[in-house]
């Protein structure tokens, strides 16, 4: 076999580390060469960056009361399409961020990495309330079926705790994501009351 050829663009190979993480027990870590495109054009990456950040579409994916609170984030009051953030997609191909909002069973995570897997690149992952996080109030000896953390399974950009975490909060994780991939924090819309 010849040397493994590195895409210009920058697909997330993710599948082969998933595959390098469990042959080495979850103790891989990539390096972050290999993650790095061949080109780089700073001003394009920018541009793109920030489209990226003011349109991410996320998927339409709850599994457990955490969900409750993300759909509140949809609507009218809380309205997260202030940040761009409202197109939810019921297919993986048209998403770029995952929430994942609830407890993740044993069952449930060959499914997740699949639709994980399935989702246009770059992408990205909120762990929405402490059951994404680490299992939350289900992370007991007696209960064998809840993984204790969803970054066990697929890599998380922003954690958002609570149980269940507030509308806000999950906002403010969607703030913190377009911060990481801007490099920029944008202001919150302040009342300001008519003159
Ligand atoms: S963190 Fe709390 S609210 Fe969220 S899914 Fe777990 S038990 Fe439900």
């Amino acid at each position: 076999m010849g040397e493994e050829k590195k895409s210009v663009l920058r697909v997330h190979s993710y599948a082969e580390l998933a595959h390098r993480r469990e042959e080495s027990g979850g103790l891989y870590q990539p390096d972050a060469a290999e993650e790095q495109p061949i080109i780089r054009l700073d001003l394009v990456e920018n541009i793109l960056n920030l489209c990226r950040a003011n349109s991410l579409w996320p998927m339409t994916f709850g599994l457990a009361c955490c969900a409750i609170e993300m759909m509140c984030l949809g609507m009218a009051r809380f309205d997260m399409s202030r940040y761009g953030a409202e197109v939810f997609r019921p297919s993986p191909r048209q998403c770029d961020l995952m929430i994942v909002a609830g407890t993740v069973n044993r069952k449930m995570a060959p499914a997740l990495i699949t639709l994980y897997e399935q989702m246009a690149a770059p992408k990205w992952v909120i762990a929405m309330g402490n059951c994404a996080i680490s299992g939350g109030p289900f992370a007991v000896r007696e209960n064998y079926n809840v993984v204790e953390g969803v970054d066990r399974l697929i890599p998380v950009d922003v954690h958002v705790p609570g149980c269940p975490p507030r509308p806000e909060g999950l906002l403010e994780g969607i703030l913190k994501l377009q911060e990481k991939m801007t490099g920029t924090r944008y202001p919150f819309p302040q009342f300001k009351p008519p003159r």
